[in-house]
């Protein structure tokens, strides 16, 4: 005998779930967020306003001024006690290699061996959470990042699925034969162990390709290794790289480590130079008459990390390329792990490199943001708090107008409009997601 009230039971199961799936959610009002500031600065005049007032709605600043109509319904953030800013920009990390003492002694030819790529973009997710925390909402991510391993994490942010920071990525360095390491002859056989750690390009058809190749898989700025070996790519090659990306609207950032280079890589007027080491005041001189960036990833000497001769040798460079009013940006090279410390905290520490090459608090942050924009290539869409512009800010308790160290302990995140963090707690769970909230088509 069949039991009927068992069926019917199943039934209106089956009708009140259907119709719980198929309700469609009530038209969504637009999310506003109101922020009251206590004071906001503005980076690129080096002024502060006091109190505030900043609508956000969806991802974007909508309004901004001291006395807005709050809208009825608006979420309010209270931040009157602090001093709101725009994020801050690393523009050089590797947020998809970690190396370690232990086991590989520092050694990332070997790290590369021993972690897969999938692994890597697992530690790039957690390090883009770090540097977040930290304040920094833009990373321009420069290689070493395995198989593509950056774009994945691009694309993971910029789809919806997890936290990060806006990420400007290159793919796989570009460079001649062998790239930064040095394999065996057996090795080096179809440079096999090179890639996808580098891909070579010696011949200028190679480098078309291997420009065409990066963008392909999601490139936004190409990474050169201009003179890793022996055989330094020439003004000609440079060239060809600039016109290949820009056939695409990008720009190349190259790797330098040789005084002669550096200086065939300003000639061809690259669009940045990463490193610093071979710069000097000719070389300097140079960029400045050009506009080329220094990106000079500038260590500071710490108890886990350089020399006082390094150190003392970055700061003089440091000092000269500010006096002859080269482009400068905030850069780490982050790509290590420093026990007891985030990524982000060790990026935010080169803050001591800055402070000690004299750069006066105003013009550390300006470098650490409007420049940061700037060599990003995103100016017109993020930095400066203004209306239209991405709604990505930090909050700090000092100002860091006056005391640059103030930005070591940032105690509010917003990114793209929703709030990271608060009093100083990340509080992540509105940015994860079941699916690609902002849509499949972001590659
Ligand atoms: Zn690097």
């Amino acid at each position: 005998m069949t039991k009927p009230w068992i069926v019917s039971a199943f039934f209106v199961l089956f009708l009140v779930s259907t119709a719980t799936a198929q309700t469609p959610a009530p038209a969504a009002a637009p999310a506003i967020t109101a922020i009251r500031a206590g004071r906001v600065v503005d980076p690129e005049t080096g002024t502060a306003s006091a109190n505030q007032i900043i609508l956000v709605e969806g991802t974007r600043i909508r309004e901004i001024g001291a006395n807005l109509a709050i809208p009825a319904g608006a979420k309010v953030v209270d931040l009157s006690s602090m001093t709101v800013l725009p994020g801050l920009v690393d523009a050089h990390n590797h947020l998809a290699l970690t190396y370690k003492m232990d086991p590989e002694n520092n050694f990332y030819y070997l790290t590369y061996v021993m972690d897969s790529t999938a692994i890597r973009a697992i530690q790039a997710v957690s390090n883009g959470i770090q540097m977040l925390s930290s304040g920094f909402t833009v990373v321009r991510d420069l290689g070493n990042n395995g198989n593509y391993a950056d774009t994945a994490l691009r694309v993971a942010i910029e789809q919806g699925w997890i936290p990060g920071p806006t990420i400007v990525n290159s793919g796989i360095i570009i460079g001649a034969m062998g790239g930064q390491f040095n394999p065996t002859p057996e090795m080096a056989q179809e440079h096999s162990i090179v890639y996808p750690e580098y891909l070579d390009a010696d011949t200028r058809d190679e480098i078309v390709k291997a420009v065409r190749q990066n963008i392909l898989f999601g490139a936004k700025v190409i990474k050169i290794c201009v003179d890793c070996k022996p055989y330094p790519y020439s003004i000609d090659d440079m060239k060809l790289f600039v016109s290949e990306a820009a056939n695409a609207g990008l720009k190349v950032a190259g790797h330098v480590q040789t005084r002669e280079g550096a200086r065939r890589a300003i000639e061809a007027e690259l669009w940045s130079i990463e490193h610093s080491g071979p710069l000097d005041d000719e070389l300097h001189k140079m960029m400045a008459a050009k506009g080329i960036w220094r990106v000079g990833t500038e260590t500071p000497f710490t108890p886990y990390r350089g020399s006082q001769q390094a150190f003392d040798r970055t700061v003089a460079g440091m000092k000269n390329a500010y006096a002859n009013k080269v482009p400068m940006a905030f850069s780490t090279d982050a790509d290590y792990y420093i026990p007891g410390m985030t990524r982000g905290e060790v990026a935010i520490n080169f803050l001591l490199s800055w402070k000690a090459a004299g750069i006066p608090a105003k013009e550390i942050l300006k470098i650490l943001t409007t420049n940061g924009y700037k060599v990003s290539g995103i100016e017109k869409q993020r930095g400066p708090l203004k209306a239209g512009f991405a709604a990505d800010m930090i909050a700090v308790a000092g100002n860091p107008l006056d005391d640059i160290d103030t930005l070591r302990k940032v105690q509010f995140v917003m990114k793209d409009g929703t709030v990271f963090k608060q009093n100083g707690v990340m509080t992540p769970e509105a940015f994860f997601h079941g699916g690609p909230v902002n849509g499949w088509r972001i590659r």
